[in-house]
């Protein structure tokens, strides 16, 4: 469960009668864990046998045991609990050429819409040798996408400064694995602050193939005072200058962001420079997202007080001017022969989806299951808002 979006907690609760029916015919026992605010843990308990919180996974066989269980879990269950421990089991990876690597956990930055602060606690790095050590064993098991994964991903470090890498040299290890290993990749990562980006981040992103060129920077508002009421931290002024330093550090690079319409207190000129800083910066993705009030979070306590129909109109607007600025870029696509990695098949029948380094999907006639997982060379032959079409140059995998 994820107190972060009352969505996870809903879907917990609407699935709870079907467990417990199960429950009455088949020795269960039912546990919950995640990031979950106090509020919510309460009324779990009461719903389900266990509740332990994530940096408390290796308590679970001696839990687990209490109800006459032998685990088969292979956790020190004597070690001290901590995320050190968690981070340490060995994950299931659903995917053979994708894989998620968390590299950090926590926040320190409470922007006010939010409550990952509260849920998962301060920041706290994951040690570099171990995240280095997982993403060179995915490597060597052909993994091609790799995602570093954070709330605040490039503050990565910075609580363990001296002791840990930076975020800079964190990529830079990535980038050398590349080197050494031979072999072809992109690494990811999400999501980073606009306050923490750094010059010298960019700058390692554009020294190594392996470090894809695509660049997810939160905006959230185009309006200096929403910002401030938001706790963002940082200004417009700045996302430019950030936003300037990728387009000229890595001028191939795709820019998604995330925004929020109708932010409690958002007046129709705060959202129109939202609107302005969209066209502004020509996003190729924009997840935008209508305000609403997460329990925990500090502007929970404001009046959520834009109509849902204002919200709904404004998100409607913002995503014409995404689909202006996509067309616009994926046109320049076309005709371009361009490295996409394959991922499944499409929903168009008779044709593969993959996506380019920089995360535009793109589908091409194909039927041939064995391209999943594998770099392949299309030619774009057709762009509208948000993906591409084209053809397969070659039926063999461009690179391994
Ligand atoms: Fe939440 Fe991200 Fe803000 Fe941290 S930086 S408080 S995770 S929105």
């Amino acid at each position: 469960a994820c107190s972060v979006r009352q969505k996870a907690i809903d879907r917990v609760y609407s699935k709870i009668h079907e467990w417990n029916e199960r429950k009455a015919k088949e020795n269960l026992i039912t546990f919950v864990s995640g990031c979950i605010l106090p509020a919510d843990q309460e009324k779990f308990l009461k719903k389900f046998d266990l509740l332990f919180g994530l940096s408390q996974v290796t308590e679970l066989p001696s839990l687990l045991q209490q109800y006459g269980v032998a685990t088969p879990l292979s956790l020190d269950s004597t070690a001290r609990p901590s995320l050190q421990n968690f981070w340490q089991v060995k994950p299931h990876y659903s995917s053979n050429f994708e894989a998620f690597v968390p590299i950090q956990n926590g926040c320190d930055k409470f922007c006010t819409f939010c409550a990952v602060p509260y849920t998962r606690g301060r920041e706290v790095s994951r040690p570099s040798q171990e995240i280095l050590d997982e993403v060179t064993g995915l490597v060597r098991r052909g993994y091609k996408s790799i995602t570093l994964l954070g709330q605040n991903v490039n503050s990565y470090g910075q609580d363990k400064k001296g002791q840990e890498l930076s975020f800079a040299e964190l990529l830079k290890e990535v980038g050398e694995i590349g080197r050494r290993e031979q072999v072809s990749f992109w690494t990811y990562f999400t999501s980073p602050h606009p306050r923490d980006m750094t010059v010298e981040v960019l700058e390692t992103i554009a020294r190594y193939p392996v470090l894809a060129k695509q660049i997810h920077l939160p905006l959230q508002s185009g309006d200096d005072k929403v910002l401030i009421r938001m706790n963002r931290n940082h200004t417009l002024e700045r996302y430019r200058e950030v936003a300037q330093d990728v387009g000229r550090i890595l001028p191939t690079a795709t820019l998604f962001t995330d925004i929020i319409v109708g932010f409690t207190g958002e007046t129709e000129e705060q959202f129109q420079n939202t609107r302005q800083a969209m066209q502004e910066f020509q996003f190729q993705m924009a997840f935008i997202a209508q305000y609403s009030p997460r329990p925990g979070a500090a502007s929970a306590r404001w009046d959520d007080d834009v109509p849902l129909e204002v919200k709904k109109a404004r998100l409607h607007d913002l995503s014409s001017v995404l689909h202006t600025t996509s067309l616009a870029y994926n046109q320049t696509l076309l005709g371009k022969k361009m490295l996409v990695l394959v991922e499944k098949h499409d929903r168009k029948p008779g044709f593969m989806a993959a996506r380019t380094e920089g995360k535009i999907g793109v589908r091409f006639a194909s039927d041939d299951e064995s391209l999943m997982g594998k770099f392949v060379e299309v030619e774009i032959t057709s762009a509208v808002p948000l993906s591409l079409e084209g053809k397969l140059v070659s039926g063999h995998p461009a690179s391994s």
